[in-house]
């Protein structure tokens, strides 16, 4: 039997072929390869899905964690307070803006930062608080705010998976100072290289990140602040456009997929076994359907044998990885349940374009596999 993609980003293409081909002819035949209209354009049309009044394209979700804190001036002798559980690039862009990250525990149910947690981790140095919003579902963003608004903080969502998520009435990507989105392929919405998106509604903030982007330039060849080269370029718009055109309908794919393994896995009783758990006043956008269970390696295993691919978001902590653990205390983070997710969860297959013959395959080697 043939393997099962983990996701499937040709039948997407496919489906959109004409649109997508079209639009990346328009920019080779305009030359405009950096900055042509597809820029502005892609980042009007992102300012209105996520209802943000600024929107700037760069050059990954790396990037759009770390300009807005170069532009925010958060460095040396600075805290930073982020989860332990999470891609490496949220700690990686608090470093390299040359801030401290100080990391904190997760809900067990939902992977996300614990509100308790951030406020208990405030010191008199603490800068900011980088809360991400995994595998798709908003963070518990009032409680947040309200933390933030106290103690005078910035919050910057990471929303590299969840892009177009709701709570209550807002979009993930529209809460605190500024927040980052990447646009890496595997993500919810993917262009076909690398890059990223960062949100605000403070317009003098946006001007200093447009200016971080470019080299620090105020105008071409005049650099009045440390800068990047954190441009999007014109192809990658291009394509993202085309991309946005079915992403809503993409979401309620995503939403679809994962009502179906919910609803096969609702009679499995494993040890450690769990289904994600979305909170009642927001949705995801399901980067991920995320599980986890007692024997990860042999539950791998076993699906691998069906031709069924898992993947492991993330194995380690990110205070536990080698260079974090030397050089930013993060052996000393009291992060238990972060510690738990890290050893126990696993990613299934998941896609808009997942036909239900393909899921079935899925469920029947999860629930073989359990049994
Ligand atoms: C992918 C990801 C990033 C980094 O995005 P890139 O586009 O790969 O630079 C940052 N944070 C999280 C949570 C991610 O999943």
């Amino acid at each position: 039997m043939s393997s099962i993609p983990f996701i499937d980003l040709k039948s997407q293409y496919n489906a959109l072929k004409t649109n997508i081909d079209s639009r990346i002819m328009k920019v080779l035949e305009s030359g405009a390869y950096i900055g042509g209209p597809e820029v502005a354009e892609l980042e009007k049309k992102l300012a209105e899905h996520t209802g943000v009044s600024h929107v700037l394209a760069c050059a990954s979700g790396t990037d759009a964690l770390l300009i807005p804190m170069m532009a925010l001036g958060i460095g040396p002798g600075d805290e930073v307070i982020t989860t332990g559980f999470s891609f490496i690039a949220t700690a990686e862009t608090i470093v390299l803006a040359g801030a401290k990250p100080i990391y904190v525990d997760i809900d067990k149910r939902t992977y996300n930062i614990d509100p308790v947690a951030i406020e208990k981790a405030i010191t008199p140095k603490t800068k900011a608080i980088v809360p991400v919003s995994l595998y798709g579902q908003v963070v518990d963003m009032d409680e947040i705010m309200a933390i933030a608004k106290k103690h005078n903080l910035y919050v910057l969502e990471d929303l590299a998976q969840s892009y177009g998520a709701r709570y209550k009435d807002k979009k993930s990507g529209s809460f605190g100072i500024a927040s980052g989105t990447s646009f890496y392929p595997a993500k919810p919405l993917g262009c076909y290289g690398d890059g990223g998106a960062i949100f605000t509604n403070d317009a003098k903030l946006a001007v200093a990140m447009k200016e971080v982007r470019e080299h620090g330039s105020e105008k071409r060849y005049y650099h009045t602040r440390l800068g990047v080269n954190g441009r999007l370029d014109t192809i990658q718009c291009a394509i993202l456009l085309a991309k946005l055109e079915r992403y809503d309908w993409e979401l309620e794919q995503r939403q679809r997929v994962a009502d179906r393994y919910n609803q096969a896995f609702s009679e499995i009783k494993a040890p450690q076994f769990t289904t994600p758990y979305i909170k009642p006043d927001r949705n995801c956008a399901w980067a991920q359907y995320t599980l986890t269970v007692e024997n990860r390696a042999e539950f791998q295993k076993k699906l691998q044998d069906k031709g069924v691919p898992t993947s492991v978001h993330y194995p380690m902590t990110m205070a536990d990885q080698p260079w974090y653990k030397e050089h930013t205390a993060g052996a000393t983070a009291n992060i238990p349940n972060a510690r738990w997710a890290a050893d126990h969860v696993v990613s299934l297959p998941m896609f808009p374009d997942m036909t239900n013959d393909i899921q079935d395959r899925v469920i029947e080697a999860v629930i073989t596999a359990l049994k």
